[in-house]
């Protein structure tokens, strides 16, 4: 990819430095942009920092500890009448250490939880063009008996569990789908929350009532309008698959279940990207997830255009604000969340705080991982790996990149595991092609953050809404 357009957008926008991405180079951000935070509004996603969790709990305990024994030792020095000056100095400390955690460390760790996703089938009755899973997906699905040994493993270590589940096409497994619910609704002692992420084609009446009555939420993959849809969204046999999907979309959004709209942008749709989030708006859909198919041959013309595309989601979000249809759309949405709670950055719970569990029980940190069996970190009857976990963190974080200058890093995803898999088919390197779209991500977020903040009686819509999916 060349990097004009990223050198021209740096140059335009902001004070910017050529930086060196192996063999490639992109132009990084060197002075802060201006943001336009609301800091008094905190978004608390139901997540947990580890670290920030333990150093916590580690300063709270040494400040009860230093008061427990202060009082123990006056009582003792009243009792023996000895004189001595009390150890008043270790409160004081550990208060301030637990003070300063308490501020400046993550405090969503008071949400801990499980994130698991379920991998209930590996089969599809659809060809994508652009499935992660390429087109000789293995005819696999799930047993009950991996899912409850697994769910029952994090029963014991937490009490709110999320549920995820995926495939393949998930409902094509149905029957386990029903079976894992009412298994985990028996669990007394545990709470849960699931979703699922379907191609919208096997949803009837029945799933959508089970849905409703266990407040699962529903992603459905449909990409807009039906021209854009069927040109990557194929059935095994090459037909349309856009009347089927639509038919399942309307179905949970006329049942008003909490649902979302997940279209794939690609080389071949971007020029339509505005029109089909507004089809899709139009439908009902109130969140909106546009991923990005990095694996697509992305060059400068489609880039640009890409940013064009932008440009108009960007009225398109103002617009449905204005007329009090306030709306999600990922990944502005996440962005802004960044700028308003400094207290985040993009990747700080990737590969960390989620666990996939394969079809066969093989487990993995991320759904782009699952079937690649190096970064796999442990399997369902031995458990998770917690070393090979860490490890492939550590792989990521240690490897220099040169974002490390960049001024807007804490906002941008080239930390992501998955990202970085997808463009370089390894964890350690980041790619002019991330540099770009997160560019024009965060660009767009910081602009209609600043319009939204003008007319500040749509920051409550925005922002005082829960926001983990
Ligand atoms: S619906 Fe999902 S799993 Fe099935 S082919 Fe398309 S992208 Fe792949
Ligand atoms: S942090 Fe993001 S925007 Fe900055 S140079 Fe790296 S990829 Fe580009």
């Amino acid at each position: 990819m060349k990097i004009e357009p990223v050198k021209e957008y740096a140059m335009n926008n902001f004070e910017s430095k050529l930086l060196s991405f192996g063999e490639s180079k992109a132009y990084a951000i060197t002075k802060p942009v201006i943001l336009k935070p609301q800091n008094d509004i905190v978004i608390a996603t139901p997540s947990y920092s580890f670290y920030s969790a333990i150093g916590l709990v580690v300063s709270f305990a040494t400040f009860i500890g230093s008061i427990i024994y202060c009082l123990i030792d006056t009582i003792i020095c009243k009792v023996k009448k000895i004189e001595r000056k009390k150890p008043i100095i270790v409160v004081i400390i550990s208060f301030i250490l637990f003070i300063i955690f308490l501020l400046f460390g993550n405090i969503r760790f008071l949400w801990w939880f499980m994130d698991i996703v379920l991998y209930l089938t590996n089969k599809c009755n659809m060809n994508c063009s652009y499935c992660y899973q390429g087109n000789n997906k293995k005819d696999r699905i799930m047993s009950f008996e991996i899912a409850k040994e697994y769910i029952d493993k994090i029963c014991e270590q937490s009490k709110h569990n999320m549920i995820g589940f995926f495939g393949g096409e998930p409902l094509l497994n149905k029957k386990l789908l029903y079976e894992i619910v009412n298994y985990c609704n028996g669990k007394t002692n545990n709470s849960f929350s699931y979703s699922i992420t379907t191609n919208g084609t096997l949803i009837d009446d029945e799933f959508v009532s089970f849905c409703k009555k266990n407040n699962i939420k529903v992603g459905v993959s449909i990409d807009g309008k039906k021209e854009s849809h069927d040109k990557n969204r194929v059935a095994v046999n090459g037909e349309s698959t856009f009347d089927k999907t639509l038919e399942g979309s309307k179905k949970c959004l006329k049942a008003k279940l909490n649902c979302m709209a997940l279209p794939v942008v690609c080389t071949n749709n971007i020029e339509e990207l505005s029109e089909n989030v507004k089809y899709l708006i139009d439908l009902g859909f109130k969140e909106i997830t546009c991923n990005f198919n990095y694996c697509d041959n992305w060059d400068d013309e489609s880039i640009s255009v890409l940013r064009n595309q932008y440009e108009i989601l960007k009225v398109t979000y103002f617009n449905e604000l204005k007329k009090n249809n306030p709306i999600k759309i990922y990944p502005i949405d996440t962005k802004m969340q960044f700028m308003i709670n400094k207290n985040v950055s993009c990747v700080s719970n990737c590969n960390r705080d989620r666990t996939c569990i394969d079809s066969d029980g093989t487990l993995y940190p991320c759904i782009q991982f699952v079937g690649k069996r190096e970064y796999q970190i442990g399997n369902v009857h031995d458990g998770e790996d917690r070393q090979r976990r860490i490890e492939l963190i550590k792989i990521r974080n240690c490897s220099k990149t040169p974002c490390e200058e960049c001024s807007i890093n804490r906002l941008c995803a080239y930390g992501c595991g998955c990202i970085r898999f997808l463009t370089t088919g390894g964890i350690t390197e980041v790619t002019p092609l991330v540099c770009e779209t997160e560019k024009i991500y965060i660009d767009t977020a910081n602009s209609l953050l600043g319009q939204i903040n003008k007319e500040s009686e749509f920051v409550k819509y925005l922002w005082l809404r829960g926001n983990k999916w």
